[in-house]
């Protein structure tokens, strides 16, 4: 890193700690030239995830609001908290991991429910129930019985 005083391209670093939450490296530079000491801090660089909605509005991705809607839908049903969590860690990892700094909430949706589906069948027909609305029993059944049809992968949470 160049030195903020004279310029040198090249200075030391004579000191890298935790910046106490484990989320920053915190470096003391010096500045082989001019002897200038100075800061820096490594963070990783995570951007705030947007969700598009189905009407084209756009909010902040809010993992409270996820979290909340999938524990509605495993009430009564051996899905643990753990599970959840894990599960939104692994939605967050793969979209972070697609660099794509815009999501659909349907997509979004479909995310969470494939991998809901992997852990209880109860808990991702409730949630699927709530998030695609469907309009009819019978639309509701097909989807029932698409999901006993289908070979998925269990979800590892
Ligand atoms: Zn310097």
């Amino acid at each position: 890193m160049k030195c903020g005083q004279c310029g040198q391209p090249d200075t030391k670093v004579i000191e890298s700690r935790d910046a106490g939450d484990s989320t920053a490296i915190r470096r003391r530079r010096a500045c082989p030239e001019c002897g200038y000491r100075f800061t820096t801090y490594e963070r990783l660089e995570r951007p705030q995830l947007i969700v598009v909605k189905n009407n084209g509005n756009r909010e902040l991705f809010n993992r409270d609001k996820l979290l909340a809607g999938l524990y509605r839908a495993c009430e009564k049903t051996p899905v643990t908290s753990l599970q959840l969590e894990k599960m939104i860690a692994d939605v967050e990892q793969c979209l972070y991991a697609c660099g794509e700094p815009e999501v659909s909430s349907s997509k979004l949706g479909e995310m969470a429910m494939e991998r809901l589906s992997a852990l209880n069948e109860v808990a991702y027909v409730r949630f699927a129930s709530v998030y695609r609305r469907f309009k009819d029993i019978a639309g509701f059944e097909k989807e029932l019985s698409e999901i006993r049809d289908r070979k998925v992968e269990p979800f590892k949470a």
